[in-house]
């Protein structure tokens, strides 16, 4: 099989003059794996179909919210019913109760929730909450750990246990980096250090619960238990970043899977069903303060947004407890296909897996934080890639990103998915 691209290689070419890097969001440019991008053109179930004609099994999924695969019949007509009475109001909803009811009903943590656009609203909100209520600055993340690109979340660690943090981007102010704690994820013992050193500045530990922009890094066992210990000890909030793990790892969450249950949790991805929707919420006192109820301030004009309401709403209706059970076959499979591969070909990987995400790494070490993901080797990433794409497999074009699963995908979709490794690593050996 192959599959050319020179109608998206022309629309690219006029994208970068209208759009830095010619993308609305970097990774889409396609730049870590040294091609251009697919210009998509339709989704149904777990196929796309590019502006080229060719037709792909998806595993990037909108990077993670169609968990129920594209056009989901019962999402779509609900959504045109919706469509049909009027696309914004800016006043309330009945759809923003039913929402909110069915997130409150299955995360753990979630007594009381605020609507927002995206999962960067979500966590810079949740972010001020937590300053707000404590009175605290300082926050405390892991290095490798992604919260969407509001200033306080966009720095980079420096080495060491737990060091001031330095501007990752040109425009994050000192100032406010010098605020943000960074230490490597699942190293318990970093975290008592900085905790020892800054506890009692700090407002809040944001954390992915499993991370997934960095392949996929599951927590090691105390890892999450500790950030809930210190936290209460401190008097700092606990925030979880479900951004991903939300609805995926789980019918509860991550939080729900792993039974630690933190202040507040962000949500975004699934929870939207492919429209614009992110969310954050946790116990009522917490929650109270964000205005009007309170005076810690918080708004947005599409908010609740009944199209983005609707298809959230329809999504979470459509996962049951067995659709966990079907998405977790499937990434046993594709888990078993890429370790029989390896196996024949003799090929330096990893795998790691979270509920239906799974996460691979063309190295011999296992892969725990920021810095073992490192160790993958982009130049096999990349060759694996490109045949992969050549084959009709989309992967997300990024080494740092976990290949997301849908209920769509059926067993036959995974065996041509695992024809295609094979395809791909044989010539990786040669
Ligand atoms: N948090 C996590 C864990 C994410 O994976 C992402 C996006 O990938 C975000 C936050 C930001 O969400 P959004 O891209 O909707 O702003």
């Amino acid at each position: 099989m192959t599959n050319t691209r020179p109608k998206a290689n022309q629309l690219f070419l006029k994208a970068a003059e209208l759009m830095p890097g010619g993308v609305n969001s970097p990774a889409r440019a396609f730049r870590s794996v040294d091609l251009t991008p697919v210009f998509a053109e339709a989704g149904e179930g777990a196929y796309l179909t590019d502006v080229d004609g060719n037709r792909y099994i998806d595993y990037i999924l909108s990077w993670g919210p169609l968990i129920l695969g594209h056009r989901h019949p019962a999402v779509v007509k609900q959504l045109s019913e919706t469509l049909m009475k009027g696309t914004s109001f800016g006043l309330p909803t009945e759809k923003e109760n039913q929402l909110a009811q069915a997130v409150i009903e299955r995360v753990p943590s979630m007594e009381m929730v605020r609507m927002v656009n995206s999962g960067t609203e979500a966590t810079m909100s949740a972010l001020r909450l937590a300053r707000g209520v404590t009175n605290r600055n300082k926050i405390l993340k892991f290095e490798g750990c992604y919260h969407g690109h509001g200033d306080s979340l966009l720095i980079k660690a420096g080495s060491g246990v737990a060091t001031l943090g330095l501007p990752d981007s040109p425009g994050v102010t000192d100032a406010l980096a010098k605020d943000t704690i960074t230490v490597p994820y699942n190293d318990i013992e970093s975290v008592k250090l900085a905790f020892k050193e800054y506890g009692n500045e700090l407002a809040c530990v944001i954390v992915e619960p499993v991370a997934g922009n960095m392949g996929v890094v599951p927590p090691v066992a105390g890892f999450l238990e500790t950030l809930r210990e210190l936290t209460e000890d401190y008097g700092s909030l606990l925030i979880f970043d479900e951004v991903m793990t939300g609805f995926r790892v789980g019918y509860y969450g991550a939080q729900g899977h792993f039974g630690v249950t933190p202040d507040l949790t962000c949500l975004g991805k699934v929870i939207g069903g492919g429209l614009p929707v992110g969310c954050y919420g946790g116990k009522k006192i917490y929650m109270s303060e964000i205005a009007p109820s309170g005076n810690i301030y918080q708004a947005g004009t599409l908010s609740g947004n009944p199209l983005a309401m609707t298809a959230g709403l329809s999504t979470l209706d459509n996962l049951t407890e067995t659709s966990y059970q079907q998405l977790n076959e499937r990434l046993n499979q594709l888990k078993q296909g890429f370790l029989e591969k390896k196996e024949q070909y003799n090929i330096p990987l990893q795998v790691n897996v979270a509920g239906s995400m799974i996460g691979i790494y063309f190295s011999d070490t296992p892969v725990y934080n920021y810095e073992t993901a490192k160790n993958s080797r982009h130049d096999l990433f990349n060759h694996y890639y490109q045949t992969m794409l050549t084959e009709g497999i989309l992967l997300p074009p990024s080494p740092y990103e976990g290949v997301f699963l849908s209920t769509a995908h059926t067993k036959a979709d995974i065996d041509r998915t695992i024809e295609a490794i094979d395809v791909s690593f044989k010539a990786l050996q040669a």
